[in-house]
């Protein structure tokens, strides 16, 4: 039996490539917002970024994440993507957490 089959996505900061679920969908929205997308499945261009604080810094600041979403990041976007990105973050532990 094969095992089954993990979508691997690459990180933007890091070029490293992780099982999808261990990485948060950034997405560039048809209707031009920019925003994380914890469902994985909302319409637009994506981009990836794992968990490593410096991969987002690197996505955020570095250009690497405008380029993969073909779409400049303001000021404003990147404000609102940290902050989802602690709260995806935030959430997991959550959910994942001991009971
Ligand atoms: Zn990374």
């Amino acid at each position: 039996m094969k095992p089954k089959y993990t979508p691997i996505r690459t990180c933007t900061g890091c070029r490293e490539e992780y099982p999808k679920r261990e990485l948060v969908r950034v997405v560039h929205g048809l209707d031009g917002s920019i925003g994380v997308d914890p469902t994985g499945k909302q319409n637009g261009r994506g981009a990836y970024v794992c968990r490593s604080p410096e991969c987002w810094e690197k996505a955020l600041h570095g250009g690497s994440l405008a380029r993969a979403l073909k779409a400049p990041i303001s000021v404003e976007d990147r404000a609102g993507l940290e902050m989802a990105r602690e709260q995806a973050f935030a959430t997991e532990k959550l959910t994942k957490g001991p009971k």
